[in-house]
């Protein structure tokens, strides 16, 4: 499908996503797009219940994760406890080798803390170079990105075309609150992580997330030495389906 198809269908499901329930959102996806969807997933709350409604319905949705070799030991507990609970394998990609190698070898095993280049630069070797082969030949990624989790992201669409990426990108959960999400993973005693309780909101690798205190933002624990506006991954840098976007991939 051409750029310019893939961002007319994602106009079309952006409308159609409003007012639909989340499994619903999942099951039109399904539907519509055609080829391969993959659902990544880092095993936070969001991300527990994508899971739980594509395993528990059987979607024709590929469950991916990124492991940079950096999680918390409850997360990796949450992955197994996860496959076990729906007796699904959970696909994960890694950072390549000789990339990780080297990236040690410049800046040291935790470089990260010590300049936003040395972060990003771990970040793209960990999670973004991964991504993208996570991604390689999908037609649509599904994500469990919530509009008020962060200033940037209120402005985000249900469904967008990604140009980085050549796919539809979709957003099921863009309308729900954290606690909405909570009540459901509570009623359909899903699995989640226990670092939740702990304070710990937005969960990400170990050496990067700290419990947020009362009345910080969602995701003031992540890279909290870094300042604001600059503390994204990279994973998600590219959330619109704007014409210009189109136009270039168009022409490209
Ligand atoms: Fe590296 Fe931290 Fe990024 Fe994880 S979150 S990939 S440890 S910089």
């Amino acid at each position: 499908m051409s750029a310019r198809d893939s961002g007319a269908l994602a106009e079309s499901l952006d409308s159609a996503f409003a007012g639909m329930t989340p499994l619903d959102r999942l099951r039109l996806l399904a539907e519509r797009v055609k080829g391969r969807l993959v659902f990544t997933t880092s095993f936070g709350l969001e991300d527990q219940m994508l899971t739980h409604l594509v395993f528990a319905n059987a979607l024709p949705i590929e469950v991916v994760t990124l492991d940079t070799g950096r999680l918390f030991p409850e997360t990796y507990a949450l992955w197994r406890r996860t496959e076990e609970t729906y007796g699904r394998r959970i696909r994960a990609k890694y950072p390549r080798g000789e990339s990780l190698e080297a990236l040690i070898e410049d800046q040291g095993i935790d470089g990260f803390y010590f300049g936003a280049d040395m972060r990003k630069a771990c970040c793209f070797a960990r999670k973004v170079e991964p991504l993208s082969r996570a991604l390689s030949g999908a037609s649509g990624w599904v994500t469990g990105l919530r509009a008020d989790q962060s200033a940037n992201r209120h402005t985000m669409a249900f469904v967008a075309f990604d140009a980085a990426h050549g796919l539809i990108k979709a957003n099921p959960l863009l309308d729900w609150s954290r606690e909405a999400i909570r009540r459901f993973a509570e009623a359909e005693g899903l699995p989640v992580n226990p670092l939740h309780d702990r304070g710990f909101l937005s969960i990400g690798c170990a050496p990067c997330t700290r419990a947020v205190k009362p009345g910080e933002d969602e995701r003031a624990g992540r890279w909290w030495w870094e300042a604001e506006g600059k503390k994204e991954c990279g994973l998600h840098t590219v959330e619109g389906a704007s014409a210009s976007a189109l136009n270039l991939a168009e022409g490209a």
